[in-house]
C-alpha cells in the first residue's frame, strides 16, 4: 500500500434526513459520514446512516482499528452509529472521539444517552469491540497516529460544531460540515481552517435565496462556499450536506453554476472516493 495515500470516501452527503427515490439515484441518499484513509489508519467523520455501509467494507478490508471523530451529535451525523456493525465485532478497536460539547458531556455520554431505551433497543455495554473514548476541545491539534495531524476549531451553528482541518503527507483535508455565514463575510475561523487545502468538504445546505428564511438554523450556501474556496487558495471544493429536498437534477444545476464561480467545484455525492 502506498504509505503516503490520502484517500476520501463520501458514505453520506445528505443533511438532516436521509433520503431514497429515483430523483435522488445520482447523489445517493445517505446522511453525513466520510472516511479518511491516511496510509494504513481509517478515520470516519460522523456517524449518518451512511456509515451502515462503511461498516461493511471495513470489516471485509480486514481493517481492526477504527477512530471516529464527531463534528457534532445532531440526529444527521449519529444515527448510523449503532448499524456500525464493527461495534458488534471482538476482533475490532474503535476509538470515538468529539469536542463540541466539551464541560457538558462527554464522548461516552453522549454515545450512551443515545444509545439507549426507549430510543433504541440495546444500550452501547452490548457491543463486543473494545470502544474508548476521547473528549477534546476546539482548538486542540489532535494527533490520532504519527504524522495525522488534525486541527480543530468551533463553527457557527446551534449547539456547536467541531471543524477539521487534517494534514497528512503535506496536504490537507479540510470538513466544514455544519456552519451558518454571515452574508459577505469571510468568517475568519472557516478561513483559518481551509487554507490552502487540497480538498475542502463544505455545507452548501441552503441558497442564497433561501437564507433569508433559514437564518438561526446553522447552515451555509453554495453561493458563499464557492466565495471561500476563491479567497483561500484551495484545490477542490465539494457541495455537501445536501438539503433532502435537492434532486439530482438540482444538484446538477448547483455543480453547474458553482463551477461558473470556482474551478474545483463539485457536488459530493455518495461513494464517491477521492485521492488527495
Ligand atoms: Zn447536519
Ligand atoms: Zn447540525
Amino acid at each position: 500500500m502506498d504509505e503516503d495515500l490520502f484517500r476520501v470516501k463520501f458514505w453520506g452527503t445528505r443533511g438532516s434526513v436521509a433520503v431514497s427515490g429515483p430523483e435522488f439515484h445520482k447523489y445517493g441518499g445517505n446522511t453525513v459520514c466520510i472516511e479518511v484513509q491516511c496510509g494504513k489508519h481509517r478515520l470516519i467523520f460522523d456517524t449518518g446512516s451512511g456509515i451502515r455501509q462503511a461498516g461493511e467494507a471495513l470489516t471485509r478490508e480486514g481493517v481492526e482499528s477504527i477512530d471516529i471523530f464527531y463534528t457534532h451529535c445532531h440526529y444527521d451525523h449519529i444515527i448510523g452509529l449503532p448499524y456500525f456493525t464493527p461495534l458488534y465485532d471482538p476482533k475490532m478497536s474503535v476509538r470515538l472521539w468529539s469536542g463540541h460539547m466539551a464541560g457538558i458531556m462527554s464522548t461516552a455520554e453522549m454515545v450512551r444517552q443515545f444509545m439507549r431505551p426507549p430510543w433504541f433497543p440495546v444500550e452501547p455495554d452490548i457491543c463486543k469491540a473494545c470502544l474508548n473514548f476521547s473528549d477534546f476541545r476546539p482548538l486542540d491539534v489532535l494527533e490520532p497516529y504519527p504524522g495525522v495531524r488534525i486541527i480543530t476549531d468551533r463553527l457557527n451553528h446551534p449547539g456547536g460544531c467541531v471543524g477539521y482541518r487534517i494534514e497528512w503527507a503535506g496536504k490537507v483535508l479540510a470538513l466544514i460540515f455544519d456552519t451558518e455565514h454571515e452574508k459577505g463575510k469571510l468568517d475568519p475561523v472557516v478561513m483559518k481552517l481551509i487554507e490552502g487545502a487540497q480538498l475542502v468538504v463544505y455545507d452548501c445546505t441552503y441558497t442564497e435565496d433561501e437564507m433569508p428564511r433559514r437564518f438561526g438554523y446553522g447552515h451555509s450556501t453554495w453561493q458563499h462556499g464557492v466565495q471561500l474556496a476563491a479567497a483561500a487558495n484551495i484545490g477542490g471544493f465539494a457541495l455537501f450536506h445536501h438539503a433532502p429536498s435537492r434532486t439530482d437534477k438540482s444538484l446538477d444545476e448547483f455543480e453547474k453554476r458553482s463551477q461558473e464561480r470556482f474551478g474545483g467545484a463539485f457536488a459530493a455525492r455518495d461513494f464517491q472516493v477521492i485521492d488527495l
